[in-house]
């Protein structure tokens, strides 16, 4: 059965943004961050698609995410490292060691792993100091990792993180190593080292200037339930927030925050249809929306819109971030590749 909102995905601008990703990336390989079931548009769907573009280094959060791969043969690093919980046998993918704890707990296996180290972030990682002491002396290191704090800012600390990190080369058995996500791209040649880690823009998302060659790829379509005539006066939605200034036709959208579609587009949400602009009324509810379709006499009940999604100016629009906007599409969509 299909549902009545959907996803549509464009496979031609994922692989479009990885490929342009990868050209910025220099001789650097480019991976890609597929973590919250790949930004929201679904994991395996970004993952067999990069995979065949030549894409080889994949990252996800957890081992749960990892798990829901396992079948499709590809590298899988787990950025949440390795928890006491986590499997020290698996084959579908390996940890991002973050602590001396997880060291210690991986190094008798004497099988491959990443490391991530800190160089400013203070969230997960080794110690530059701990590299140096020679905590990682002994491990199979396929990529030493660290974390860009400010990629999208112009600031200081950009360069110092670059060069901590450069600082640790041929310090560790690390056959590679990696800093950029896709901001990081963006600020030149010499944060790429030899490997970079884009997500959002693989997506459509971008926070830099120049983003023009970064295509949108994924766009919600909700279907009309009702379509109906509201006399001036009355009201539509929770609080009757909106209140016809006169006639109005109205559709009632299936789609609402519990997809993602959060109350911060209230009076603000744009669709369209047959290249009209349809301005949203009133207040987002949990599963529905309305929209004023006067400008279109044809929109019936069963017809199907499409939101503006575009994911910088839909930031700027909405106050979330481009990333909350793919991350917060729930479940209830079909999810739709073209
Ligand atoms: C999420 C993440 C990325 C990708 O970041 P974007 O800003 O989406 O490009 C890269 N590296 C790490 C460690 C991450 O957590």
């Amino acid at each position: 059965m299909t549902a009545p909102l959907r996803l549509r995905l464009d496979s031609a601008a994922l692989i479009s943004n990885w490929r342009h990703m990868a050209k910025l990336s220099g001789s650097a390989a480019c991976g890609a961050a597929i973590k919250a079931n790949g930004y929201g548009l679904g994991s395996r769907g970004v993952a067999e698609r990069l995979a065949g573009a030549g894409c080889r280094d994949f990252f996800v959060a957890t081992w749960a995410e990892a798990e829901t791969l396992a079948d499709l043969g590809l590298s899988v690093s787990v950025l949440h490292g390795l928890r006491a919980e986590d499997p020290l046998d698996a084959t579908y993918a390996r940890p991002v060691l973050a602590t001396p704890e997880q060291v210690r707990r991986w190094k008798p296996t004497g099988r491959p792993c990443d490391v991530m180290v800190d160089t400013g972030m203070n969230r997960l990682g080794v110690s530059a100091e701990d590299v140096g002491a020679g905590l990682l002396d002994g491990l199979v290191i396929e990529t030493l990792l660290s974390h860009l704090v400010s990629a999208d800012e112009d600031v200081p600390l950009n360069a110092q993180q670059l060069a901590a990190f450069a600082g640790l080369k041929g310090r560790t058995q690390a056959k590679r190593m990696s800093l950029a996500n896709s901001a990081g791209i963006a600020l030149g040649a010499d944060y790429a080292f030899d490997l970079t880690r884009p997500g959002i823009a693989l997506y459509g998302g971008w926070q830099r200037p120049g983003h023009d060659a970064i295509r949108q790829v994924a766009t919600p379509e909700a279907q009309i339930l009702q379509r109906r005539l509201v006399r001036a006066g009355e009201s539509v939605g929770y609080n009757a927030t909106w209140i016809a200034g006169r006639d109005t036709e109205v559709a009632t959208l299936n789609l609402g925050y519990a997809d993602g579609y959060l109350r911060c587009f209230s009076g603000k949400g744009l669709a369209h249809a047959d290249g009209v602009t349809l301005p949203l009324i009133g207040r987002v509810s949990m599963d529905l929306t309305a929209l004023d379709v006067s400008a279109l006499p044809s929109l019936r009940e069963g017809d199907w819109v499409t939101m503006a999604y575009a994911l910088p100016e839909t930031a700027g629009l909405s106050g979330l971030s481009q990333y909350e906007l793919l991350t917060g599409l729930g479940p209830r969509y079909d999810r739709v590749w073209i």
